[in-house]
């Protein structure tokens, strides 16, 4: 019979021998562990890899860009070419390069928080028009209001802003935005309207109401009316508006829609 001491040498014993085969345990955990951390930083980096493709991915319905959009006709002077828009009439333009995936995850925030105002003005039965596309023969331009709603029997255009949290509190306005919307007024006839901006970190928006203001979409007007009388004189005297760009390289013109038609490279000149 095994006294005592014997039975509890035998459980220390036995306690130890799991120990030591825990530590191994463990020992065996904490290496795998180092390795799993290396594995796991690289499936990491594949999984960021693979998912940040998903930005690039066209909607079925998108397509090629032509013609004149409202939203390049309501840049500064200086930003402003004649040259390019009356190409965009006429020819081809080269489609976006590839912007880097830091931008692309931008956008499609912005995408998102237009998606979630649209839906809500359809889920309450106040919109009128969600992105309907538009088109100004008079003009030729092409104009995409982001919505137009109907509040208590009165129509407004609605353009969506999304800003960051800085820009946000300092705006009494929103610039680029107003010019758009007041242009949309115009062309669909439409009195009142507001950019709607939000607060794309904390989700606070405010509206910027405005009454339509002739004044604001005079020069916007003058711009199309030129664009359309350069147009003719280039397809009459094929006479057309002078280069902005001094170089074939510069930013402007690498970065320009028209470019390849504009110095008659690449694909060069392609009628519409
Ligand atoms: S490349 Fe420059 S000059 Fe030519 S159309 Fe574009 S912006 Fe105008």
């Amino acid at each position: 019979m095994s006294s005592l001491r014997d039975m509890i040498l035998a459980e220390v014993q036995e306690k130890g021998m799991r120990l030591q085969n825990s530590g191994n345990d463990i020992n065996i955990r904490r290496n795998n562990k180092g390795a799993n951390k290396a594995g796991s930083g690289l499936q990491e980096l594949l999984l960021i890899n693979r998912l940040d493709k998903l930005f690039y991915l066209r909607d079925h319905l998108d397509e090629d860009r032509a013609g004149l959009h409202a939203s390049s006709i309501i840049v500064s002077d200086a930003d402003l070419c004649y040259r390019q828009q009356v190409l965009s009439l006429l020819y081809k333009q080269n489609q976006s390069p590839e912007l880097p995936v830091r931008l692309m995850r931008i956008f499609k925030q912005g995408d998102a928080i237009h998606r979630k105002w649209q839906d809500l003005f359809v889920k309450a039965g106040i919109a009128e028009e969600i992105e309907g596309r538009s088109y100004s023969e008079q003009y030729e331009l092409y104009f995409t209001p982001d919505a137009i709603i109907n509040l208590d029997g009165k129509k407004y255009v609605v353009e969506i802003k999304s800003m960051n949290t800085l820009s946000y509190q300092r705006a009494t306005s929103h610039p680029s935005g107003r010019k758009q919307m007041q242009l949309y007024m115009h062309l669909k006839c439409i009195p009142q309207g507001f950019v709607l901006a939000e607060d794309k970190n904390t989700q606070e928006w405010k509206p910027f109401i405005e009454e339509y203001d002739p004044e604001t979409v005079k020069p916007i007007l003058a711009r199309l009316n030129d664009i359309q009388e350069m147009k003719q004189a280039f397809l009459k005297y094929n006479e057309m508006p002078p280069r902005k760009c001094k170089k074939i390289d510069s930013k402007k013109s690498v970065e320009c829609n028209m470019h390849d038609a504009c110095w008659n490279v690449g694909m060069g000149r392609i009628r519409l």
